[in-house]
């Protein structure tokens, strides 16, 4: 292993606003050998998530900032290059937090395996993966849709959003999306199902929903927080949900803007629970089922955005906060 050449990016100053190439350093050291029960993944796609952005900030979140000086965490996805763990051998493909890097020292306890007749590899980091899980745990456990109600996500045409309405389709309810763009939208109405698109760029949000959720929003799957999280709120139906799954819009900002809107809550018997995929990690294996058989019955769309290279990781994590991805954003960095 330590003849091969490792190229990764390592924090090096918590940003202020926006990531930038400053904030990391990129060198290239040698790969490190597997202890016992660890194997080593050449990492052959990374997936980039909001999430990044907040395990870069010094403070208490549900896992430990990135420290500074470490190899900048994120999920990936590998080939086994050299094992000592019986339960992945050389050849395996798996998913976990590689880190981003060429090759990765990791726990086989902590990886996921992954089969590759299932899907092509980078679906499994989308629909097949965390965001995937996401959508489905959020929404199903969490948001517990049933059949006729109207169920709303924002961040509709990423790679969680554009899962959840299309979830709540095969649930039987109408989705009804909100997006930046009228190319998303379209996206999401001509090729998703999606029963309407809200362009909250160009379009009066508050407007909008009155037209499309006329009995109110049952469910609320929010991925943006701030001031569209504020409009929903205030259209909440009795007894709604509204699942607190990412509030991207504050990621980067220095003060996070809380809910006005929170007493709708009280006055329609609502409630607003928040979730991290990782609680249901016992469980991933019965939502990739579910999601891998909905793919293959043509239920379920789903699209990557693959930018090549790891050497371009700090810019393109950025087109996740200017919206420049349209499904889930993924690193090629090796050839399969
Ligand atoms: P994604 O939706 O594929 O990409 C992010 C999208 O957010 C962008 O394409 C952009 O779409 C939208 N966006 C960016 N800045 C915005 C702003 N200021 N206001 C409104 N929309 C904005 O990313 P993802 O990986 O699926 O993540 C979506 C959300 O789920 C994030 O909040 C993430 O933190 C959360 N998440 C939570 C969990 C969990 O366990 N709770 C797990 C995974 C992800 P537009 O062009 O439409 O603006």
């Amino acid at each position: 292993m330590s003849r091969l050449q490792n190229r990764r990016f390592t924090l090096i100053k918590r940003p202020t606003g926006m990531a930038q190439r400053t904030d990391f350093e990129f060198s290239t050291v040698q790969a490190g050998e597997p202890g016992p029960g660890e194997v080593v993944l050449r990492v052959l796609y990374l997936s980039l998530d909001p999430a990044m952005r907040g395990w870069m900030n010094e403070s208490k979140s549900y896992i430990p900032p990135v420290g500074l000086g470490e190899v900048m965490r994120a999920i990936g996805l590998g080939q086994v290059v050299a094992s000592n763990d019986p339960s992945l051998r050389p050849g395996d493909f798996a998913r976990g937090l590689t880190g981003v890097q060429d090759y990765a020292v990791v726990a086989a306890q902590n990886l996921n395996k992954v089969d590759p007749q299932l899907a092509p590899l980078p679906r499994h980091l989308g629909a097949l993966g965390g965001t995937g899980l996401t959508a489905y745990f959020g929404l199903l456990e969490v948001g517990q849709p049933r059949p006729g109600e109207t169920v709303v996500v924002s961040g509709a045409a990423g790679a969680t959003g554009s899962v959840v309405g299309q979830i709540a389709k095969i649930q039987g309810c109408r989705a009804v999306g909100i997006a930046g763009g009228p190319a998303k939208c379209k996206y999401l109405t001509e090729e998703l199902g999606f029963d309407a698109a809200i362009d909250y760029k160009t379009e009066d949000v508050r407007a909008a929903l009155t037209r499309h959720c006329p009995n109110g929003v049952n469910v609320f799957f929010d991925n943006v927080g701030g001031e569209i999280l504020d409009l929903v709120l205030a259209q909440v139906a009795r007894r709604a949900r509204v699942v607190l799954c990412g509030a991207i819009s504050q990621y980067n900002a220095t003060e996070v803007r809380a809910p006005k809107n929170y007493l709708s809550l009280l006055i329609n018997s609502a409630r607003m629970e928040g979730f991290i995929v990782f609680n249901y990690a016992q469980r991933y294996d019965e939502g990739i089922q579910a999601l891998a058989r909905w793919l293959a019955e043509g239920k379920l769309k789903a699209r990557e955005d693959i930018v090549e290279g790891l050497e371009n990781f700090p810019e393109t994590f950025l087109k996740l906060f200017r919206g420049e991805n349209l499904g889930k954003l993924v690193i090629k960095v090796a050839e399969e």
